[in-house]
């Protein structure tokens, strides 16, 4: 089977992975079924006694050594990205480098976020000291997508790592080589490593759900709202934690004193790259009726030189997914009918595998090309009465992951504003790129954070330890020998404590 067609698990033994943009086979792997998915979480399992047993800095040195590797082997690594996924050379490399930046910054503050805190006992139990301490969770289950496809499932692979659980990984269907590429340069920078400390599985989304099944402690899902939700409804079954990064429809508010030209640079770049396969791309901008035309004149301008392609140097490449074309397809002609009107581009810029950059303006807000998520090079621009009625509309989608804001002076308090898990104020995607800052989103866009601090909490399970020092003769809270006095005492000192407040 081509990763273009689904299987149940059990009814297909290979998945082909095919290039996008000229359908060229590029490799057949063997599909893992529900007993290969328990063997990889078994060796997880028993890898993650060594792993998990390392000291920080030995788990650094090894994450760092992967980075080494995968910088040495970065051009092969760039070549694979641009034959399976179709993104130009350039891309794929700028993915790798983003990958880099998480893998060291997860490495190297591990520790610092991790290690154990000693907490203030209150007043009442002053005779203990509390410990704040931090466990791997232990084996990771991470399911990831194809749009970047080394990028965001390391936001997960990395940071669960360096806080010292295993990790088994499905990749995409359409991002196996990749994937498998992924991990096996982190078994060949360590190879003193037991196997099992960072393994792949291979398949559809049945692959998915088995692992899911398969009795992992935490599942890192990346992709689709759809999806996410089948996995949350599966892992309920054994209550097992899940992180869910789903789908985006992100807005761009560029207000009355934008810069108009940087607006319209980024709004253009941002909607379009990546073929607008980005969870955190530009789907919508609501624009200041002042500056409406120049804005809307100066996007057209940029991307009327935009182009697709399947060469090395392309803008963007084709769409990764076959099916996600005729979903841009409708959107388009839903908006058109919906009050939209196509500024560049429109339904015929759909052609084949690579959709031409397509600018509508004033499309109605229910429509699908406004509502849901497009995922392709597509963008709608509406005009607004100024900032307010800018945030709400920006607010109104059932998703909230991304955003940015255009503004001189009012950047910042407009940010505020968005009911979103991450803003870029006077550029786009910003925060994805900056390893300390948490990405995720609310609503439909997902649940919990990657990257930084937070990030590596996610793979953490807190371990409270309450240490009597000493016992303070009278006050035995916790015990059948509790006496009247000491009640009297209490009932003394809680007012003191906490009933003065005016
Ligand atoms: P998808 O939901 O189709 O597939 C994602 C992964 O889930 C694949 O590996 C797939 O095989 C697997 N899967 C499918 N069904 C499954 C099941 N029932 N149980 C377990 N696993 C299953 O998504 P996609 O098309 O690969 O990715 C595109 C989507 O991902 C877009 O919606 C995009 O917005 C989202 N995305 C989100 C982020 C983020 O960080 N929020 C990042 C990138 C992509």
């Amino acid at each position: 089977m081509t990763a273009t067609e689904t299987a149940p698990l059990g009814q297909a033994d290979t998945l082909t992975s095919v290039n996008p943009a000229t359908g060229e086979t590029l490799a057949t792997y063997q599909i893992d079924d529900e007993t290969a998915v328990r063997v990889a979480v078994a060796k997880a399992r028993a890898a993650a006694a060594t792993w998990g047993a390392l000291t920080y800095a030995e788990r650094k040195k090894h994450l760092l050594r992967w980075g080494s590797k995968l910088v040495a082997k970065s051009d092969e690594l760039s070549e694979l990205i641009h034959a399976e996924n179709g993104k130009p050379l350039d891309d794929a490399f700028l993915e790798l480098m983003l990958a880099l930046e998480h893998i060291k910054w997860a490495a190297a503050n591990a520790e610092k976020v991790l290690k154990p805190k000693k907490v203030a006992p209150g007043a009442f139990m002053a005779n203990f000291a509390a410990h704040l301490e931090y466990r791997p969770v232990g084996v990771v289950g991470v399911i990831g997508p194809w749009n970047y496809p080394i990028y965001t499932p390391n936001g997960s692979i990395a940071y669960a790592l360096a806080a010292g659980n295993t990790v088994v990984f499905k990749p995409s269907e359409f991002s196996t080589g990749i994937g498998n590429f992924f991990a096996a340069a982190f078994a060949e920078a360590n190879p003193e490593l037991p196997d099992g400390v960072f393994v792949t599985i291979n398949g559809f989304g049945a692959t998915g759900a088995a692992l899911v099944q398969a009795g992992v402690d935490k599942i890192a899902f990346t992709g689709s709202t759809a999806t996410g939700k089948k996995i949350m409804a599966a892992a309920a079954e054994r209550l097992t934690p899940v992180l869910l990064e789903c789908g985006g429809k992100d807005a761009v508010i560029v207000a009355a004193d934008a810069d108009i030209k940087a607006a319209a640079d980024a709004v253009a770049w941002g909607a379009t790259s990546n073929s607008g396969q980005t969870c955190a791309g530009v789907e919508r901008v609501y624009v200041d009726k002042s500056i409406a035309d120049q804005f809307v004149t100066e996007v057209k301008r940029i991307l009327t030189d935009i182009k697709p392609g399947s060469g090395a140097k392309a803008s963007y490449g084709p769409m990764t997914m076959p099916s996600q074309i005729d979903i841009v397809r409708r959107h388009i002609d839903d908006a058109l009918k919906n009050g939209g009107t196509a500024v560049l581009g429109g339904p015929e810029s759909v052609k084949g595998p690579f959709i031409e950059p397509v600018v509508i303006v004033d499309a109605d807000e229910s429509s699908d090309a406004v509502a849901e998520e497009t995922f392709g090079p597509t963008v709608t621009i509406r005009t607004v009465n100024g900032v307010d009625e800018a945030v709400e509309l920006a607010n109104k989608s059932k998703y909230g992951l991304g955003s940015a804001v255009y503004s001189k002076k009012q950047g910042m308090e407009i940010a505020r504003r968005l009911h979103v898990g991450c803003t870029s104020v006077n550029s786009v995607l910003s925060y994805a790129a900056i390893s300390g800052l948490p990405f995720g989103g609310v609503g439909d866009s997902g649940i919990g954070r990657i990257h930084g601090a937070p990030g590596l909490l996610e793979f953490s399970r807190p371990h409270s330890i309450a240490v009597q020092r000493f016992t303070i003769p009278g006050m035995a809270l916790l015990s059948y020998s509790r006496t009247d006095r000491t009640m009297g005492l209490l009932r003394k000192l809680v007012p003191l404590i906490h009933g003065r407040a005016k």
